[in-house]
């Protein structure tokens, strides 16, 4: 991904990565105060953390404490709070990683959709390859990935990534966490195609925006064929429906569709409003098929369908 990035001083905790090799021969007692000053320090100059700071800095240097004896030597880690990164490529690629991937996720979701942060820490490993992913998932929370990518493993308050694999799946996983602190009814077609919609993104008027991407050629094929779902139905699947259920043909499909309403929506300067709107108004409209007629300007889904089919088909990827 290539982003334009504005350096502000008082805003790059991401600076604040320690290769876990060194520290090995400090006090962990030491390496904490070290990390809580520098915790203090970013709690001052960053906004929206008031009397909170405090404690949340001795959340996160206790959570560093019962992490660090289980980082394998070699590890580097960053603190992008409310995420801890740890990887095992290079140090300055993890730090990278840190302030080019996390924190500008983290600063554009904020900026148009998320005031509140996750109320959890969580870890984000990033393994090197798929040897490192594969053997650690194993060795770290006996697991076996059954996705390539990466996941978010909801027991551990981790995402597991295979880096190599590239950055957008990292992107999606972020969006998570914070639209379970922002929007926690949110349902599983909006949750999913905001999260995919930012799998492939960049950086637009100091906003992040969601472009074409892999999903695009399926999606048109099934718009071909007249496979696709009305948005009524979409809207309305529930989340063990659009994750599969029985036919788990459907699964990406699910997610296609729901990735390009969300992009049509960016595309007609509508997205925000509209995710607004659905969290405002869930309590009466938790599908938000309503709030999507509603920002739209549509009485009839169907009709606005034809319309969005003609538009995906104009798409191009890459
Ligand atoms: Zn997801």
């Amino acid at each position: 991904m290539s982003h334009e990035f504005t350096h502000d001083v008082f805003l790059r905790p991401g600076s604040l990565d320690l290769a876990l090799t060194r520290l090995r021969t400090r006090s962990v007692r030491l390496w904490l105060a070290v990390v809580s000053g520098v915790l203090l320090a970013f709690t001052h100059n960053a906004s929206g953390a008031g009397s909170d700071g405090l404690s949340a800095n001795a959340a996160l240097a206790d959570h560093l404490a019962r992490l660090q004896p289980k980082i394998p030597k070699g590890f580097t880690v960053a603190l992008q709070p409310p995420f801890v990164v740890i990887g095992d490529e290079s140090p300055e690629r993890v730090r990278l990683r840190a302030t080019n991937t996390v924190k500008w996720t983290v600063e554009k979701l904020k900026q148009d959709y998320f005031p509140r942060d996750p109320p959890e820490i969580i870890d984000i490993w990033l393994f090197r390859d798929e040897t490192s992913y594969t053997r650690h998932a194993s060795l770290l929370f006996n697991d076996t990935p059954t996705t390539p990518f990466g996941y978010y493993s909801a027991a551990h308050h981790a995402l597991i990534m295979n880096i190599s694999t590239g950055g957008g799946t990292l992107v999606h996983e972020i969006v998570h966490p914070f639209m379970r602190a922002n929007f926690p009814p949110c349902p599983a077609w909006f949750n999913e195609g905001l999260a995919s919609l930012y799998e492939h993104s960049s950086e637009k008027n100091g906003h992040i925006r969601g472009l074409t991407n892999w999903r695009l050629a399926g999606l048109q094929e099934a718009i071909r064929d007249g496979k696709t779902i009305s948005f009524q139905r979409l809207t309305a699947t529930s989340d063990g429906d659009f994750y599969g259920g029985t036919r788990s043909n459907n699964y990406s499909q699910h997610y296609a569709q729901a990735r390009y309403l969300c992009y049509y929506l960016q595309e007609q300067g509508l997205l925000v409003r509209f995710y607004r709107e659905f969290a405002a108004n869930a309590k009466v409209d938790p599908t938000g098929c309503h709030t999507l007629k509603r920002v739209l300007g549509v009485d009839d889904l169907t009709a606005f369908q034809r319309k969005w089919e003609t538009f995906v088909l104009g798409l191009r990827f890459p």
